[in-house]
């Protein structure tokens, strides 16, 4: 019967009126009226109430944050050390009270774009049981002044209200691509940005040991350089942490952690593609890792093998395949360029070449792909003009075959011109030690000219030595579009007078 007692309760009501009304003639028209405002009002403040619970529950269920520990995160040994330590000071909170230290208040990460900067944000705040809260550079720019002012106050009280909720003593808060806010101010120009920076300053300033939940923020650019210097004084982010791109083991390390829930072919060396992937970014090895996996699905295998992966490689470096057609004669002229590079590179560097390809790519319409051996940092003379001789092979095999160049050369050129730029900047030609601001357009021409002239002249006395392999490895190309880095060496041996590495002595 108590099921009913809602019903029973409003049945009882307007027969009590009626009673009230009629027999004892009290005027209930009052009280009715007060009676229906009332109800309208708790409806309505309950359906808000109900909104608000949604909105809440919209808000906070569908994105609880990923844990990411330290573990997840491929190389970057140093960055991950580093960011530990300064991170301690926010775990070991009563000692660095006790001994007076100042609270950590920012750390600034800076590096390329992919090498995992948001990644160790989110470790970090898994290292220190802190609630997480990430908002971009970007996100406080707006056209109105005040805005993006009132955005940073609004970040950093959503992290303190966010910690609370969890229970948790700290809060991290991520800001990426700080340099949008944080640019240097130039007093005046830019008011909208300089206040929301002020904000951020004060913010920042407010942070105080003892308080609760504690706040760190950190930041994350690549361009440094560019940050006001009142960001990166003692005492707002003085930390900076380097977040490069990672070495060989680094890579090797990333796609370990990529590969992890993908099954791999027994041919799937990852070593060999740690080696290939000589400048990738820790996003991009995880695309390779990724579209390697598409591969081995288009071609409806169990596995992941060593070709998917190498086809990933070439995808992430120079685009997707296009359907560009290009005509039987441009085909051939670009199978005898790539064939140019090809060629000085095996002979220059033996073993150096992984794969050529005749097939249009991003802006290109093919590439040789080059096995680097080692990760380097430092280049030596005889290294930049090697360089520079497989980047002419391209346009020196058009000459040695047409009489002259096309505009597929130009990236080469490009290339070359960037080489011979910082070989003079860091004093490795004839001119010596030179300050940028000594050269004239007239000292560059020269310099440029005196280097490329007799280097091009090597490379096409090279090429003309080896005629007879791009007769052989033309018809190949064109009909395979691609020839493996092995497949052409035996061509290029098949073909040789002399054994390669002797011909490499006798040209250099
Ligand atoms: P940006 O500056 O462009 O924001 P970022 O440095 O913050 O880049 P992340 O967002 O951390 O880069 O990395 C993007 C993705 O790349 C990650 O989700 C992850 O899949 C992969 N990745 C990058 N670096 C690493 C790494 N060191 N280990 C494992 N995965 C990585």
């Amino acid at each position: 019967m108590h099921k009913y007692k809602k019903e029973i309760a409003i049945g009882f009501i307007p027969v009590l009126l009626l009673f009230l009304q009629l027999y004892i003639g009290l005027n209930v028209i009052p009280i009715f009226i007060s009676a229906l405002v009332l109800t309208a009002l708790i409806y309505i403040v309950r359906s808000r109430g109900n909104l608000a619970a949604i909105g809440n529950e919209r808000r906070s269920k569908p994105r609880p944050p990923a844990p990411m520990s330290f573990e997840e995160i491929g190389g970057q040994e140093r960055a991950k050390q580093e960011l530990i330590e300064a991170l301690d000071f926010l775990v070991h909170v009563e000692r660095i009270a006790k001994l007076g230290i100042r609270p950590l208040k920012g750390i600034l990460l800076t590096g390329p774009p992919g090498t995992g900067k948001t990644l160790l944000a989110k470790a970090a705040a898994h290292y220190t049981d802190s609630s997480y809260v990430a908002a971009s550079g970007s996100e406080f720019v707006e056209m109105y002044v005040g805005v993006g002012a009132s955005r940073i106050r609004d970040l950093f009280k959503e992290a303190r209200q966010k910690a609370l909720k969890a229970g948790k003593g700290s809060a991290v808060i991520f800001i990426d691509e700080i340099d949008v806010i944080g640019g240097k101010r130039d007093g005046g120009q830019h008011r909208e940005y300089d206040q929301t920076l002020n904000q951020l300053l004060t913010e920042m300033d407010g942070i105080h040991t003892d308080e609760s939940p504690r706040i760190l923020l950190i930041g994350a650019t690549n361009r440094k350089e560019m940050l006001d210097t009142a960001l990166l004084r003692p005492g707002r982010f003085d930390r900076h942490i380097a977040v490069d791109l990672p070495d060989k083991k680094g890579r090797r390390h990333i796609l370990d952690i990529h590969a992890r829930n993908k099954p791999l072919a027994e041919d799937a060396d990852l070593n060999r593609i740690a080696a290939e992937s000589f400048g990738f970014s820790g996003a991009q090895l995880e695309s390779v890792m990724n579209e390697a996996a598409i591969y081995a699905m288009r071609d409806d295998e169990e596995e992941i093998a060593l070709r998917h992966m190498s086809m990933a490689i070439d995808k992430v470096m120079m685009g997707e395949r296009t359907d560009r057609e290009a005509t039987k004669e441009e085909r051939d002229r670009v199978a005898l360029h790539e064939l140019g590079h090809a060629i000085t590179a095996e002979v220059v560097r033996p073993g150096s070449v992984s794969q050529v390809a005749l097939s249009p790519r991003g802006q290109a319409l093919g590439y040789v792909r080059h096995n680097p051996q080692q990760d380097r940092y430092l280049y030596t003379r005889p290294f930049l003009e090697k360089q520079i001789m497989i980047a002419l092979g391209g346009a020196a095999a058009e000459e040695l075959f047409y009489g002259d160049r096309s505009t597929g050369s130009r990236g080469d050129f490009d290339q070359v011109l960037s080489i011979v730029r910082s070989m003079a900047e860091s004093g490795l030609t004839e001119l010596g030690i030179i300050d940028e601001r000594m050269m004239t357009p007239d000292k560059w021409a020269q310099i440029n000219s005196s280097i490329l002239d007799e280097l091009m002249s090597r490379v096409k006395r090279l090429l003309a030595e080896r005629r007879q392999v791009f007769t052989s490895a033309l018809d190949v190309l064109v009909r395979e579009e691609t020839l493996s880095g092995d497949s052409f060496r035996e061509l290029l041996a098949a073909n040789e007078a002399l054994p390669v590495q002797e011909a490499a002595q006798d040209i250099i």
